[in-house]
């Protein structure tokens, strides 16, 4: 019941990118602060070098993440933030 709802989500996780990669990172250190970006040892996504987004590629609101079986999904869309992969076609 109390207002502890956070009405304006800092960004706290950024996404890769790149389509084909997707690679996640959550910002949040244990005490849940946000890790500034510039404190970050990477600044691009390790895997495969591109920015990061701070927005859901899909509805592109701010990028929040909850995880359903250990895959991120957006909280908004729920879509689950996984690379695409182009050269799987149905056959
Ligand atoms: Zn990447
Ligand atoms: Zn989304």
């Amino acid at each position: 019941m109390g207002p502890n709802f956070e009405g304006q989500v800092m960004e706290r996780f950024l996404i890769c990118k790149n389509p084909l990669c997707r690679f996640v990172i959550d910002l949040r250190t244990k005490e849940n602060q946000i890790v500034q970006l510039s404190d970050l040892i990477i600044s691009q996504c390790p895997d495969c070098g591109y920015e990061w987004s701070s927005q859901c590629p899909f509805c592109l609101e701010t990028l929040d993440v909850t995880w359903r079986e250990s895959s991120p999904i957006c909280s908004h869309c729920l879509k689950a933030l996984k690379p695409d992969h182009p050269e799987f076609e149905q056959k």
